[in-house]
């Protein structure tokens, strides 16, 4: 059994989990417990944002939060116990404070920050972060290139913070556009990461806009899809709802039914089996029925050893 390498003494496996900041991010922790230092997330950038003089580069961030158990599992982001006396100054001043960030949130984007602005890649930056938070896994950014989603509403494309934020992401969403993911490469720590896999799966994360940026990188496809390691998804969807965020509303804009029939779509031939809470259409493609809600550390690490198992069956 893989959640058993320590009694058994074989290996723990190697895993990369591809993740956008909240569901990918959870069972990322999980898989943390299991695979340790052999687990390697790839981590949606395309979300990236400049604000107060700072790289912020929330999804990286956020899973960097998860593996080292600092996150505030309450609102879904920063750091637990976080103050905010920046945000009220910056407020008191009159600037426009929109993009909440915690005081120490904000500690680790001047970190990254003044390493970017020295000429460090976003993967060293985002690798001493991780270190800074005693993350013993790799968190890597999906490239070194910049991506950004952008999302039509009202007419208007609008950055996705901006989207999420100003607008609440409440307004119709009319378009989707993955900008610069042409010119974007993976980095080779990623191919790396994915050339040496036991296991590679794709996190519960919004598919339209965490998991398909990471796809859309000029080369990552192919990767995954020549890699040795089966590539198995984990639905985000628990009773067959998104469990919070707008992941229902870009999928209906995508056309991606909500449920597995839709991550299936979604991910297409990348795909070696499915994990989700719901059977899957008879004979489609492997498939394990487990239950999905990550809302402790066990159900994490079940999820996890779950989904580990399953890959290494296929
Ligand atoms: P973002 O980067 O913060 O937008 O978040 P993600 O894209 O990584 O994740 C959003 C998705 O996580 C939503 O579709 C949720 O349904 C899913 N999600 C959140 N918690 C869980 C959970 O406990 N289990 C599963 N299966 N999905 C979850």
């Amino acid at each position: 059994l893989v959640g058993e390498h320590r009694s058994s003494g074989s290996h723990p496996p190697s895993v990369v989990v591809l993740a956008g900041g909240t569901g990918g991010a959870k069972l990322a922790r999980g898989t943390l417990d299991i695979a340790g230092e052999r687990l390697a997330v790839i981590a949606n950038t395309a979300d990236d944002v400049d604000v107060y003089g700072v790289r912020v580069s929330p999804d990286p961030d956020l899973v960097t939060y998860w593996l080292a158990d600092l996150i505030d599992e309450d609102r879904g982001f920063g750091i637990a116990g976080d103050t905010d006396r920046v945000m009220r100054a910056l407020r008191a001043a009159g600037h426009p404070a929109w993009f909440e960030l915690g005081d120490r949130d904000l500690a680790t984007c001047l970190l990254r920050s003044e390493l970017l602005r020295a000429g460090a890649r976003p993967t060293i930056a985002a690798a001493r972060v991780a270190e800074a938070a005693g993350v013993v896994a790799r968190v890597l950014p999906m490239s070194d290139e910049p991506v950004a989603t952008f999302v039509r509403s009202g007419g208007r494309w609008l950055p996705f913070q901006e989207f999420m934020v100003v607008e609440r992401a409440s307004a119709p969403i009319e378009g989707v556009e993955l900008r610069g993911a042409e010119g974007a490469r993976p980095t080779e720590q990623v191919l790396a990461a994915i050339g040496s896999a036991d296991a590679i799966v794709i996190g519960p994360s919004n598919p339209v806009t965490s998991i398909a940026p990471i796809l859309s990188v000029d080369g990552m496809r192919d990767a995954l899809a020549r890699a040795a390691a089966p590539v198995v998804a984990v639905s985000p969807f628990v009773g067959g709802r998104a469990l919070k965020g707008p992941t229902e509303a870009f999928c209906a804009h995508a056309g991606l039914e909500i449920g597995v029939a839709g991550i299936q779509r979604a991910y297409g031939e990348l795909l070696d089996g499915v994990v989700a809470d719901e059977p899957l259409e008879a004979a489609s493609m492997p498939g394990v029925v487990a239950d999905t809600l990550m809302d402790s550390p066990q159900r994490r690490r079940s999820l996890a050893a779950a989904t580990l198992e399953f890959a290494a069956s296929l």
